[in-house]
């Protein structure tokens, strides 16, 4: 408003220094730019250094374009259903301009980009391009030009890790690359099993690419509610995709009819026209000069900080992605906007709350979860203390397809609760619309809502969700 005008041009007139900032903030991503933006609003002098594209991971390669490749892959899905509700489509004459559709993601997100400027500048925080690395605990090099700042924040994110065997560099890509492929892959492998290896390869899979994902182990999604991990891969099976598990890449080579991967496990997987590689991410650490500022990161490359986004060096902070806890742009947001209202806003004790953060993996189908799996409560409570509720069925919406009921999606529930209260401390879901169904149950859990809590509420008929206030 008015008054955080007036002061913040006070700020810049007392100092008719231009490189010296109140606050000075390391990445214009998720957590970097809501940070700036809300101590800017608090009248101090704010600048935030970004040497790539605005808005981030998420805006540029992450959350947004994914989920616009994910809506795609959801209409081919209801445009090849279509029949069963008589519609004159024939399912496999679907034809995707994957050029157009690109095109059509580039430009929303240039636009976004164009926007996150916008805000800035509406915001009064100083933007300076280029690659920052410390010079000290107090002052970054940008450049060829030095700037200090009372406070600095490193808000850089993270980046693909590129697997390092034979062949990975120069015959894959990464999720990064996955954004800018020009042309639909025919055949795709997709390596990993992680968030984005379901994702991509889900969509892939529903916008007609013959998929494969190539995963270590019997499973994907390691660390969800078992419940939901193991519906995944057979829902990803009925709908036709190929699963190599127990297998892990050593090499990757091209050979005529495309290229093959050589596992660990011996034998191979292939032909492929794409390997994607979804192994994980890094930290943006490489050249930052952390050791410049004296900042710890542990052997993970992940910047130690206390409860309140506190570096071991007085006067740096960090958060988001390169803190490796809650990798989700909602989590970075939340920190960046508690550590400015901390260190500008005269709330000393704020910060951010890393518990039953809900999350959604936009696979096929999708996922929504919140708070702890059973196997989580039982051994945080024993097992005696921990009463699971669950479900599986058909979504109404597949009710009257012409398929076997063993060939329709299902949806499969869990509810977790602890005590004799039966606290709800978890909600897993997978199943159509469990993406936009989990938010307003996240919050009955934040509260403390019990088993009878969630039954008291009457249902709304005919929904998937109602089934959640009617567990037995
Ligand atoms: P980032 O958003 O990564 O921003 C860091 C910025 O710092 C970047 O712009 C980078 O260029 C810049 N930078 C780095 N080093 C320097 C330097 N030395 N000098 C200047 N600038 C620098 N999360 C969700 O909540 N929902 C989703 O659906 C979702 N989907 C995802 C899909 C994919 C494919 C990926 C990869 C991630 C997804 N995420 C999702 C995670 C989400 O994108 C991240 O958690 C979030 O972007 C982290 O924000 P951040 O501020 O920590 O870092
Ligand atoms: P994850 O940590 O989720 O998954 C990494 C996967 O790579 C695991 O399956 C792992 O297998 C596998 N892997 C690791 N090393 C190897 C190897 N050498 N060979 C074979 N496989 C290997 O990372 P992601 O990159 O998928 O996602 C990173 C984070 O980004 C997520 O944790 C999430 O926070 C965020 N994100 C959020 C999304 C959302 O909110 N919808 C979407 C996408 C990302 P194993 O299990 O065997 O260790």
């Amino acid at each position: 408003g008015l008054r955080s005008r007036h002061s913040f041009l006070k700020a810049l007139a007392s100092s008719s220094d231009s490189t010296h900032f109140d606050f000075l903030v390391i990445g214009a991503g998720s957590g970097g730019i809501a940070s700036a933006r809300r101590a800017a609003s608090y009248g101090v002098k704010v600048a935030v250094v970004e040497k790539k594209a605005l808005g981030g991971t998420c805006v540029n390669v992450g959350c947004v374009p994914k989920k616009v490749m994910w809506n795609a892959a959801h209409v081919r899905e209801i445009m090849l259903g279509a029949k069963n509700f008589g519609f004159d489509v024939d399912g496999h004459d679907v034809g995707l301009d994957w050029p157009m559709l690109k095109k059509a993601r580039d430009d929303y997100v240039s636009r976004l980009n164009g926007i996150y400027a916008k805000n800035l500048a509406a915001s009064e925080v100083a933007l300076l391009e280029g690659a920052a690395s410390f010079s000290g605990p107090k002052s970054l090099r940008i450049g060829s030009k030095d700037y200090t700042a009372e406070h600095i924040l490193i808000a850089v994110g993270g980046q693909p890790r590129m697997l390092d065997i034979p062949g990975a560099q120069e015959h894959t890509i990464t999720s990064d690359g996955f954004f800018e492929l020009a042309e639909q892959p025919k055949r795709v492998g997709v390596v990993g099993g992680g968030y984005i290896a379901v994702e991509l390869a889900g969509v892939l899979h529903e916008l007609g690419s013959q998929t494969t994902i190539i995963c270590r182990g019997d499973g994907v999604l390691r660390g969800f509610d078992e419940l939901i991990s193991t519906t995944l891969v057979e829902e990803m099976k009925k709908a036709g995709m190929a699963f190599k598990h127990d297998a892990t890449p050593k090499a990757i080579r091209k050979e005529s009819e495309g290229l093959i991967v050589e596992l660990e496990e011996g034998g191979t997987v292939g032909p492929f026209d794409t390997v994607l590689l979804a192994t994980g991410r890094v930290t943006a650490i490489d050249s930052l000069g952390l050791a410049e500022a004296g900042v710890e990161t542990d052997k993970r490359g992940y910047v130690l900080v206390d409860d309140y986004q506190n570096t071991n060096v007085g006067g740096v902070y960090a958060l988001g992605d390169v803190c490796g806890r809650v990798q989700l742009t909602p989590m970075a947001i939340a920190a960046g906007r508690r550590l400015a209202d901390r260190l500008f806003g005269s709330l000393p004790e704020a910060k951010a709350d890393y518990d039953d953060v809900p999350t959604v993996v936009f696979s096929h189908p999708p996922i929504g979860t919140v708070g702890l799996t059973e196997a989580q409560a039982k051994e945080e409570h024993g097992e005696g203390n921990v009463r699971v509720y669950s479900s599986k069925f058909v979504n109404l919406f597949y009710g009257p397809w012409r398929l076997a009921p063993e060939e329709k999606p299902k949806t499969a529930m869990k509810m977790v609760c602890v005590g004799e209260e039966e606290r709800v401390v978890g909600l897993h879901v997978i199943g159509m619309g469990a993406d936009e169904m989990l938010q307003g149950f996240a919050v009955a859990v934040k509260m403390g809502a019990t088993k009878a809590d969630f039954d008291a509420c009457v249902a709304l008929h005919p929904t998937a969700a109602e089934e959640l206030v009617t567990l037995s």
